[in-house]
């Protein structure tokens, strides 16, 4: 039996961005009433932590002091041109009341929760509000202000830990990336839908770091309308036997949810399988878990992820299906949905095939050609 946390706190529940904006909180509360309504959050080794802001001086981890002040002083009325400049404000960073204590507290989840892992007080964490990996050191960009699973993966590293950095978000991560492009000790995996048609324009294939670093970041961008035997074929080939090389201490994964069919903002076509079947894989590793969560905009199809990989994660996925006409079923307030935790499958056509196959079979050549021999593969 293995020992999981999921990190919760209501002060959350204060916070919220302006109107109109599509990044929505209240994903969280409802995970967790959902979870907790199924009884998934208590007992055979599962219970909820109540997480403290991150400290100061762990955010200057990665945040410059400048920009920490300008987020804090913008929230306050004092948001000034020199924030614009630092992201602060920008469409999709819009200044809302309490948005660097948000961030703060985020963090600090996410980094309570890699500190658990790290004295063995847990196997597997998940932090739902966590995964903001587009913020820079002196950026805020793509609704995220701090960097919470960049500062872990430091954080961890600095503690002598080789970090494996998965995320399958469908914007690529970034900030992440950035933040330990020239190191070793943190290989990065980004699996998101390619920088041509999507936000924030990298990951590409050649991105695959420098110096020291050269190697350890790998970069899949897919086609728009990648299906989820698509989506794991580049898995299988790609990052499996790269994460097998690598031999991490411990694992951090990002679970945005924003690359399922249906997600207002992005085109990919996956279903939840997909995050299950990554998932199962990493757990067969036996190494700590620390998961977060990140995009994901239709919100009931998010919650409904993230209920499964909570549920995967804690080996009660079989006993959460059998409820699926039970109390969770009305707890996921859905309206397209029957029951259970998958989502309906996504018929693929030929037509899709002939789009999708070409541009993912490049992708794996292309990384076997650069990054294998780097590993001895
Ligand atoms: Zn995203």
């Amino acid at each position: 039996m293995k020992n999981a946390v999921f990190l919760y706190s209501e002060q959350l529940e204060k916070y919220s961005y302006p109107k109109g904006c599509p990044f929505k909180i209240e994903r969280t509360p409802r995970l967790r009433k959902t979870l907790a309504s199924m009884g998934l959050l208590h007992g055979h080794g599962r219970r909820e932590v109540e997480p403290q802001p991150a400290a100061r001086h762990m955010l200057e981890i990665f945040h410059t002091p400048r920009y920490l002040d300008a987020l804090k002083a913008s929230e306050n009325g004092g948001w000034d041109i020199d924030a614009l400049h630092m992201g602060i404000g920008g469409p999709d960073t819009p200044v809302f009341k309490g948005m660097h204590d948000y961030g703060a507290l985020a963090c600090g989840a996410t980094l309570y929760g890699a500190d658990l892992l790290l004295s063995g007080e847990a196997d597997i964490v998940f932090n739902s509000f966590g995964g903001f990996h587009h913020a820079g050191p002196e950026l805020a960009a793509g609704f995220c202000y701090i960097n919470d699973v960049a500062i872990a993966c430091l954080h961890l590293a600095q503690r002598g830990q080789r970090v494996l950095y998965l995320d399958i978000d469908v914007h690529h991560g970034d900030g992440v990336q950035n933040s330990v492009y020239d190191r070793k000790e943190v290989m990065t995996i980004s699996m998101h839908e390619s920088g041509r048609f999507l936000f924030p324009g990298t990951g590409f294939e050649d991105e695959i770091g420098e110096g020291e670093g050269r190697g350890f970041s790998v970069n899949m961008p897919l086609p728009p309308r990648t299906y989820n035997d698509a989506f794991m074929r580049c898995f299988n080939e790609i990052a499996i036997p790269l994460i097998n090389t690598f031999d991490a201490d411990i694992f951090v994964f990002e679970l945005g949810a924003d690359g399922l069919a249906g997600d207002p903002l992005a085109h990919l076509k996956l279903t939840n399988d997909v995050y299950q079947r990554v998932l199962e894989f990493l757990l067969s590793q036996h190494k700590p878990l620390l998961m977060t969560g990140g995009g994901g905009y239709n919100i009931d199809n998010t919650v409904r992820a993230w209920s499964l990989a909570w549920s995967v994660a804690t080996g009660v996925h079989e006993d959460a299906e059998a409820m699926k006409f039970g109390l969770g079923g009305v707890m996921l307030e859905s309206t397209d949905w029957m029951g259970g935790f998958h989502d309906h499958d996504q018929p693929v056509t030929d037509e899709q095939r002939r789009r999708v196959d070409p541009e993912i079979e490049k992708t794996i050549r292309k990384l076997k050609d650069t990054l294998f021999p780097i590993h001895g593969l």
